[in-house]
């Protein structure tokens, strides 16, 4: 199957523009008749329930957490890029369209890239009027930092918790259209599978996990706003409840899946620290504006480190290896996240990791605690200021650009980082594949869009920094709005749809039916053993380097687990109630479908680009060779039913991706 990207002809940097004065427009007394479903009130799904109901739409939007304010989206600490070039040093929508294709390894879709880029000024504009508190300069103008990847500060900020700030926007914003009547939100409900009658989607199978109740949802169009799946890892930087479920079962009713094995592994999050965690934390990519990573030069040092005879803060600059700054001389410290992680496990794997389990490396910050000292004192008109004033005044800068990360580090590690260097590690952090999507946004399923990390997105193999939280406030607020009322205008006149119907009666028995198996099961092992063992393989298989043995190995370890789970998984309680290991056991179970394929994806990719690296592409100088000219887009058949393992079909189809926009790679 060939898939369509419906990219307008004509000049990229005309393509949007053109597109928004030709599509379909759905009046405002029609839109009053006209319903739509969002499954996720993240800042992609928060942003477009506001922007479609102010339009007049009605919203259904549905969330898991108890509150839309809950999402996972507020976890994001670092920035938001736009392209305002407020700094006056060279940013364009160009360079920033330019910036992206190249950090997602010319995988990306460029038109979608470019049109992102385009729209990302009208993003900070909106969420200023919203009244989201960006970090600002002496002089009172928005301030920018740099991010991993590029040459220019064009990231926006609120201290370390801009994806809660920007996430009280939307919610503020959808806030005004649950009062009017136009969102109708339910909290804490699940969606656990979409409805498609005549070919198209119509509406959803919930689940109130509160009273256990399976209730139908009908709309004209579904929106899946639902997030990333990187805790098919167990073990990320993800909030504990992100999963796939949301995209898993659409595209098991038909809408491709792309990209699955694109995972980026952060390189900046606190190391584990042993075999009872659950949960991995970020350290912001922000703090890389200031902080210089590093390792011992010789080994000598790195065993006197670990065996607790020498402090880091011992070692002199001559025993230090820079290795950020030695071999990427023009982004230093600020290259991208794929090649940071490769480089800091690089540096472990020849043995110089810095903690007691040799996968940790160095973020230090003692020399832009003296850069901004120094600037301080003269700013303040003190002369010769003493050492220790020196440190007091950089500190103290130092704190209020990421005073709250510092403090989370001091709490989980127990060390002070303005005194000894933070300890870090890559960590799955965020998945660039999920569902396929064309220009419209929509999925293969008529009327079904995926919005946010959920879609596959514009990042290619590798997402940039700050890229996220652009992309789906970009989709939610300034790009879904309109390609959905192209969509919707052909249903003006199809009046409200029915849940009644055969359609919605078979996908709620299905529902029903899995959830049944859960509770009568009464197996020996809980849903969290089998979300271990699959997040270990996933670990050491399909991680951070992948190779073909490996990868096969994988494949069969995991449809072997499988078939166990559908045997042996015990879930407690009743189905009636609030219970969360029945609704983590249906995660755990699409987790470990996907898990599958994300490994035969990464099988087939005989190649290195962004999140995946194959090692059998690599060059002898380290660098990897990328040979692949097309993105590969798996698409899976579904026959039979889950719990017998399901049976796939593995169809690969590729799409060709605008070869001519390349030249200037
Ligand atoms: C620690 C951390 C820090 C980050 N920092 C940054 C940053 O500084 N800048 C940046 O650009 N990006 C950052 N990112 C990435 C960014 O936060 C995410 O990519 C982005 O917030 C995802 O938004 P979303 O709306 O797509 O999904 P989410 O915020 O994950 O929202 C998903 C929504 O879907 C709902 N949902 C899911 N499944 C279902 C279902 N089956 N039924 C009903 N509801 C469902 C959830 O309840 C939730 O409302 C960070 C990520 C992490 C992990």
């Amino acid at each position: 199957m060939a898939l369509d990207s419906k990219v307008p002809q004509g000049p990229i940097k005309d393509k949007w523009t053109d597109y928004k004065n030709h599509i379909d427009l759905v009046n405002p007394a029609n839109k009053r008749h006209i319903d739509v479903i969002v499954v996720g009130t993240g800042l992609a799904g928060g942003s477009a329930s506001a922007t479609l109901a102010e339009l007049g739409y009605n919203v259904k939007a549905f969330a898991y957490q108890d509150s839309p304010r809950r999402a996972h989206s507020i976890a994001a600490q670092g920035g938001i890029n736009a392209a305002k070039n407020y700094q006056g040093d060279g940013d364009s929508t160009y360079r920033l369209f330019y910036d992206t294709v190249k950090g997602g390894d010319y995988r990306s879709r460029e038109a979608n890239v470019y049109r992102l880029a385009e729209v990302s000024a009208n993003i900070i504009d909106q969420c200023v009027a919203q009244g989201v508190p960006f970090a600002r300069d002496y002089g009172g103008l928005l301030d920018n930092r740099s991010f991993g990847g590029v040459l220019v500060s064009r990231t926006f900020y609120a201290k370390g918790q801009t994806g809660q700030q920007l996430l009280l926007g939307a919610y503020s914003a959808m806030n005004r259209q649950i009062a009017r009547g136009k969102i109708e939100m339910f909290n804490r409900h699940e969606m656990l599978d979409v409805v498609i009658v005549d070919g198209k989607a119509r509406g959803i199978i919930a689940r109130n996990l509160v009273t256990g109740e399976i209730e139908r949802h009908s709309a004209h169009a579904v929106v899946i706003a639902s997030g990333g799946y990187g805790n098919v890892y167990f073990l990320s930087t993800n909030a504990m409840g992100s999963n796939v479920t949301a995209g898993w079962k659409i595209h098991k009713k038909g809408a491709h899946f792309a990209n699955p094995c694109y995972t980026q592994i952060h390189p900046t999050c606190i190391p584990r620290s042993g075999d009872y965690q659950s949960k991995l934390t970020l350290m912001s990519e922000s703090l890389r504006n200031d902080g210089r990573i590093w390792v011992p030069k010789n080994m000598e040092d790195v065993i006197a480190i670990r065996e607790g005879k020498k402090k880091p803060t011992d070692l002199s600059e001559a025993e230090r290896d820079y290795y950020l700054e030695r071999r990427y001389p023009a982004f230093g410290n600020l290259v991208p996240r794929d090649v940071a992680s490769r480089a800091a496990k690089e540096r472990c794997d020849a043995g110089y990791g810095v903690n007691a389990t040799g996968e940790a490396v160095y973020l230090d910050f003692a020399s832009a605690i003296i850069r901004y000292g120094n600037e301080q004192a003269k700013i303040k008109n003190i002369n010769n200021p003493s050492d220790a004033k020196v440190q007091e005044l950089g500190k103290a800068i130092v704190k209020a650009k990421y005073g709250n990360l510092f403090q989370m580090y001091e709490k989980i590690v127990d060390e002070n980082p303005y005194e000894t260097p933070m300890m870090i590690y890559p960590a799955v952090h965020y998945t660039m594949g999920g569902v396929w999507v064309d220009y419209n946004l929509m999925t293969t399923i008529p009327g079904c869009y995926a919005i946010g990390e959920a879609n596959f997105s514009d990042h290619g193999a590798n997402r940039l920094g700050a890229s996220a939280l652009m992309q789906g406030l970009a989709d939610g607020y300034f790009v879904l709005p309109y390609t959905i009322g192209d969509y919707l205008a052909d249903d003006i006149r199809t009046g409200k749809i029915s849940t009644d119907t055969p359609e919605f009666e078979a996908a709620e028995k299905e529902v029903t039916e899995r959830i049944e198996f859960f509770i009568n099961n009464k197996g020996t092992h809980s849903v969290d053993y089998y979300h271990k063992k699959l997040g270990k393989i996933m670990w050491d298989k399909c991680g951070m380097s992948r190779n073909e043995a490996g990868l096969k190995e994988a494949i069969e370890e995991i449809s072997a687990l499988r078939k166990d789970f559908w045997k042996n998984v015990n879930v407690p309680g009743t189905a009636t109630e609030y219970n969360e290991q029945l609704a983590k056991a249906g995660r755990v179970g699409d987790f470990l479908e996907l898990g599958e394929l994300f490994a035969k994806d990464a099988l087939v990719r005989e190649e290195s680009a962004g999140g995946h690296f194959r090692e059998e592409y690599q060059t002898e100088d380290g660098e990897a060779k990328r040979i692949k000219e097309f993105q590969f887009v798996s698409a899976w058949e579904y026959k039979g039913e889950p719990k017998d393992a399901v049976l796939h079909k593995e169809e690969l189809v590729y799409e060709n991706i605008e070869v001519k926009e390349r030249s200037y790679k």
